[in-house]
């Protein structure tokens, strides 16, 4: 058996010259659609049905190709060149060889093990008996079938022209499934890359790999200002056009270049050279993107029109990820200062606690202090130049190893090494004024710091604690600063608790009121009650109103629970008016945050119309710091209170610092000593010296004054010495329910009156 060959056959003049076949065995270097030849394998253990068909159809061109013939003499022979052999086109195939169906399982062989889909097979047989059943023809995807006698030279020529044009047909297709195929791969991964220029970069790698070959060029984009001075700008470059990075690309960088990518933007599409392509991907907004590659092959046909698919998709994506980039922005970037905003903030913080930095870092918070009246003062533009003013020195002057946000109006956040954030140094760039506009405004900043070394839980946490010790630094009323610490944390959390089971416990009506009585000191007589709200947990204990009464005012719930404890009270004295006890007054503890709640009047006025309580009975006590605050909205509400006919008492009072001109534009009925002073007094002239400044100030203003937490006989005594009418305290009768308080008033209360 002759070895195998691979040849061209020349086209003869003379065709029915019997050729003699010139041997040049191997494999070629190029494919056979680089040369340009059809490549036919013929496979036949009967020589001569080789060199007729060589002879047949060597000087044929087929669709402007000649063809190149390979030969295999046995269905073994055949297998193993198979396996190498690259773009057969088609495979004249004897069926009848080794055994009766060597073909049919070289066939098999070679659809399913060598999963060779495109080549096309004609089966020849020497006798019509061995025809393959019809199965089989479907199945393994043969063209034809034929005699060996039925293939004259014309029917042999039809045959295999036939079968080479659906190869060629197939290979288009599955060339082109694949190109899209890749395309969408290559979208999908490029749409994983953040950052436009990630995506530029990306889609040169990702053409390089289309054309297969390694992406060697640069990509633009191109911004049509309204001047029409166009400049392209370089977004991405690959291989040996490194050095054209962030550049603006013109003539003199290289007018290759330049001169190209300039013609597929002027023309709108993509420009093909000998040995470059140049891509245009049209972007919105007056933005247009452009490529050039070099490559070694001019494109074919099919690369040319899945490049064309694969540059709209990817003007989609440019465009998208310009926009995602600019969202991003938006999301984590504070727009006015150009800081990271409190998610990004966040994130930073996660990567900060969980990094090595962590040991050595804090946070802090800078609250500018009454930046909200500046603004007002100053106007909103002057308010915002003004935070420009302080992110800037903040972060010039702290250094660039520190990270400064902006994660509130008038709140920043510095997060850095100990040695840079401290409140000495973020402090001190408050000392100089800032210059806005020509003016210089002087602000001051109150710090909660955290050190992160000393944290538990993620950034989100951090930030949550350097905000619990910037309240806490607030709350002492000067500018200044406090560090978060972990006992700091617990009484949050305590805190917390204790807000969730004081909700259950008034919806589960564990909260009752108990009433104090208060007497008039010379007769020992009681004249009233305040009523005290009391928290009763189900195991029995009790909990002080000192610590829940914050936690409900913090919390909201004092809103309702304050209604409550007006009803109910309300409700109280009625039912002892009833009992005979007609003159007698009731004080309510009205809360800060109840007092200034807007529809704090009505829910007043329903409670006393609801219950049928006479307003001159009733009494609400406010505290003296209450009093203290935005006194013009205070003097309205007293104003509008009293014509309901309820008066004021105010609570605690000698612990704030009223001042006496302040104190008479309040419309107010009584002062109550607190019981700090009621203790105080031992005797002495300086004990009782507050107590009786107070009883003084209530005469000269014409106010009634009661002592509360009198708890023994002597400062009964002093008390009603210095002038003062009234007295609640222990010594008299600790705060009852209603029940004992009515035992009480027809029993106990008789018998200490004089
Ligand atoms: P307050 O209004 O100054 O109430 C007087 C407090 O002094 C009451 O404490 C009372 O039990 C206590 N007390 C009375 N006499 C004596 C005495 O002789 N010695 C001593 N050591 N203490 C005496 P309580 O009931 O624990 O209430 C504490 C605070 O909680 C009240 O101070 C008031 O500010 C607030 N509070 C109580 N109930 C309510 C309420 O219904 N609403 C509001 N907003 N606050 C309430
Ligand atoms: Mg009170
Ligand atoms: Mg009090």
């Amino acid at each position: 058996m002759p070895p195998p060959v691979t040849h061209l056959e020349q086209a003869k003049d003379d065709q029915d010259d019997l050729v003699f076949l010139d041997e040049h065995p191997g494999t070629p270097a190029l494919s056979s659609s680089a040369r340009n030849v059809w490549r036919v394998m013929i496979i036949d253990d009967d020589e001569d049905v080789h060199s007729t068909t060589t002879f047949a159809l060597g000087n044929l061109d087929m669709q402007q190709r000649p063809l190149e013939f390979v030969h295999a003499y046995s269905a073994g022979q055949a297998r193993e060149l198979l396996k190498h052999e690259q773009e057969i086109a088609v495979i004249l195939l004897d069926v009848v060889m080794e055994q009766d169906d060597a073909g049919l399982h070289l066939v098999r062989y070679i659809r399913e093990t060598l999963k060779l889909h495109d080549v096309r097979i004609i089966l020849r047989t020497g006798q019509p008996g061995y025809a393959p059943e019809i199965d089989a023809i479907r199945d393994f995807d043969i063209n034809d079938y034929k005699t060996k006698s039925e293939l004259t030279r014309i029917k042999l020529f039809t045959t295999v022209t036939a079968a080479i044009r659906s190869y060629e047909q197939i290979r288009k297709i599955n060339d082109s499934r694949r190109g899209l195929t890749q395309i969408v791969h290559a979208s999908t991964q490029l749409m994983s890359l953040h950052g436009v220029q990630n995506f530029a970069a990306g889609v040169l790698a990702q053409i390089g790999d289309l054309l297969g070959c390694d992406a060697n060029g640069v990509l633009c984009v191109q911004e049509c200002p309204d001047d029409g001075c166009h400049e392209l700008m370089v977004m991405a470059t690959a291989g040996t056009f490194r050095h054209l990075d962030n550049i603006t690309l013109t003539v003199r960088e290289d007018q290759r270049i330049h001169d190209a990518l300039e013609l597929a933007l002027a023309q709108r599409r993509n420009v093909y050279g000998p040995d470059y392509i140049t891509l245009y991907f049209a972007g919105k907004a007056s933005r247009d993107f452009v490529a050039f590659l070099e490559v070694r092959r001019a494109p074919t046909e099919i690369d040319e029109r899945l490049l064309e698919v694969f540059c709209s998709n990817v003007a989609v994506g440019l465009d998208n990820v310009e926009l995602v980039s600019h969202l991003h922005n938006a999301a984590f970037y504070d727009q006015l200062c150009k800081l990271p905003n409190r998610t990004r903030l966040v994130e930073i913080l996660d990567a900060t606690v969980a990094g090595p930095a962590r040991e050595e870092a804090t946070l802090s918070l800078v609250d500018l202090d009454h930046f909200a009246e500046t603004n007002d003062a100053l106007g909103h533009q002057f308010g915002d130049m003004l935070l420009i003013g302080v992110a800037n020195r903040l972060q010039t002057e702290l250094g660039e190893h520190v990270t400064v946000a902006r994660i509130g109006g008038d709140i920043f956040c510095v997060l850095g090494d100990s040695a840079q954030v401290n409140p000495g140094n973020i402090l001190a760039l408050f000392q100089r004024a800032f210059s806005i506009d020509g003016q210089d405004v002087q602000l001051s900043a109150t710090l909660g710091l955290v050190r992160l070394g000393e944290h538990e839980g993620s950034g989100a946490d951090a930030l949550k604690d350097a905000d619990i010790a910037l309240k806490r630094a607030k709350s002492q009323q000067r500018a200044g600063h406090f560090y978060f610490s972990r006992s700091m944390g617990v009484e949050i959390r305590e805190r917390v608790r204790m807000m969730h089971a004081l909700r259950t416990a008034f919806g589960q009506n564990q909260l009752f009121v108990v009433y104090q009585p208060q007497l008039d000191l010379a007769t020992r007589r009681p004249v009233g009650a305040e009523a005290l709200l009391r928290w009763q947990t189900p195991d029995g204990k009790f909990i002080s109103p000192d610590r829940f009464i914050p936690i409900a005012e913090y919390s909201g719930l004092i809103i309702d629970l304050g209604e409550w404890v007006m009803r109910t009270a309300c409700r109280e004295l009625v039912d002892l008016r009833k009992a005979g006890h007609e003159d007698f007054m009731m004080s309510i503890n009205v809360s800060q945050v109840q007092f200034r709640h807007p529809l704090f009047l009505d829910m007043l006025k329903r409670a006393l119309e609801d219950t049928g309580a006479p307003p001159q009975n009733i009494e609400l006590e406010i505290t003296e710091s209450m009093a203290m605050e935005e006194p013009d909205l205070l003097i309205k509400m007293l104003g509008q209170i009293k014509q309901t006919g309820v008066s004021i008492a105010i609570d605690d009072f000698g612990t704030g610092f009223s001042s006496l001109s302040y104190l008479q534009r309040l419309q107010i009925d009584r002062l109550k000593i607190d019981r700090a002073f009621v203790t105080e007094i031992t005797g002495s002239a300086r004990g009782s010296s507050i107590a009786e400044m107070v009883i003084q100030l209530g005469r000269n203003l014409g106010l009634a004054v009661i002592a509360e937490g009198v708890e023994d006989e002597r400062q009964a005594q002093i008390l009603q010495s210095l002038g003062c009418p009234l007295a609640q305290g222990f010594l008299f009768a600790r705060p009852m329910t209603a029940s004992a308080l009515n035992g009480w008033l027809n029993n106990d209360a008789l018998e200490g009156a004089a």
